[in-house]
């Protein structure tokens, strides 16, 4: 049976002079199924949003292909391509910025709706109406613009927002790190209830790996670009490989103290190297502790190490 979603080999580059290019994201891989959540986590400027971005068709990738039921999104004709923005929707970092300030919540909600259905401005507003409540927010204020809200109802007006197209799948693009962190996790359990009522499919983006243990099956980490490890999230957390990986979880606290104790905090050095003409060999060289000649020499494949757990390291 094929995956719900299949990224192969997706590039997207930026050129930015005529001897710089942005390799934003460069070679990625990885499949999603349906009504799972796969993490994508990374430092900010690791491709994480890019990607994101490309797999709801708000960039067009530079090469590679993105199949949704096994169609490449980039090849649909008009109809196609209809159908596609009703089936995909985001959910952006910045709430604030992704709303109209100019538009009502009844005209940001009620938008997407109108495109895509002929239907009464009576029934359009009950619409309107039962989105607020499914997400928790006064249908008094309906009227009402996005600056008159707080940062977790404007994201509770995205999620509005996307749910209001009856998507299957949603890319959560690091929704919860603009918001107050006491407000974070009834974010998130909406976002996961929605998932188990609805049966949606996420691509959730955050930043680092102490959130998405709790909503992902699988996890893929990304450093420069490139996925540099990937799989099932129990397993990521149990047994990390990649040196990159283990440093990113080695920063998160975790309740056991034993657990604790094991993984004692490895500070990366250096700063993230620039992912404008990156180094044809191990991205993440400048700043392993194990690297050796090969490293400088080839960039590692991503590999399976173990059954279905997958890393891109020259030590395995
Ligand atoms: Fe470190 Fe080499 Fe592995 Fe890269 S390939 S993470 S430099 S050991
Ligand atoms: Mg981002």
């Amino acid at each position: 049976e094929k995956p719900y979603i299949e990224v192969k080999n997706l590039r997207k580059y930026f050129q930015l002079s005529r001897k710089e290019i942005l390799k934003a994201v460069d070679d990625v891989s990885f499949i999603i199924n349906k009504g799972e959540t796969v993490g994508l986590v990374g430092e900010s400027g690791c491709g994480k949003s890019t990607t994101g971005r490309c797999l709801v068709k708000l960039y067009e990738p530079t090469a590679g292909s993105i199949f949704l039921e096994g169609n490449d999104i980039n090849l649909f004709n008009k109809k196609g391509k209809g159908e596609f923005c009703k089936k995909v929707q985001m959910i952006f970092q910045n709430p604030y910025a992704s709303l109209n300030p100019r538009m009502t919540i009844s005209e940001i909600i009620g938008e997407g709706i109108k495109e895509h259905n002929t239907i009464s401005d009576k029934e359009l507003k009950e619409q309107v109406y039962s989105l607020l409540e499914l997400v928790g927010l006064n249908k008094e204020h309906v009227n009402r613009f996005p600056h008159e809200f707080s940062g977790g109802q404007r994201q509770r007006i995205g999620i509005a927002r996307a749910l209001s197209v009856r998507p299957e799948f949603i890319v959560c693009d690091e929704p919860i790190s603009a918001l107050d962190v006491s407000i974070q996790a009834q974010v998130v359990n909406m976002l996961l209830q929605f998932q188990r009522d609805m049966g949606l499919t996420y691509l959730f983006i955050a930043h680092d790996l102490s959130m998405v243990k709790y909503v992902s099956h699988r996890i893929a980490v990304m450093y420069l670009g490139s996925i540099i490890e990937y799989t099932d999230s129990a397993e990521l957390y149990k047994n990390p490989i990649h040196p990159y990986t283990k440093a990113l979880l080695s920063s998160i606290p975790v309740a056991d103290p034993n657990l604790q104790a094991s993984r004692r905090r490895i500070i990366i050095e250096g700063d993230v190297p620039s992912p404008v003409n990156p180094p044809d060999c191990c991205k993440f060289v400048d700043r392993c502790k194990y690297a050796k000649s090969v490293c400088f020499e080839t960039r590692p494949a991503l590999k399976e190490i173990s059954s279905q757990h997958y890393a891109a390291c020259h030590l395995y």
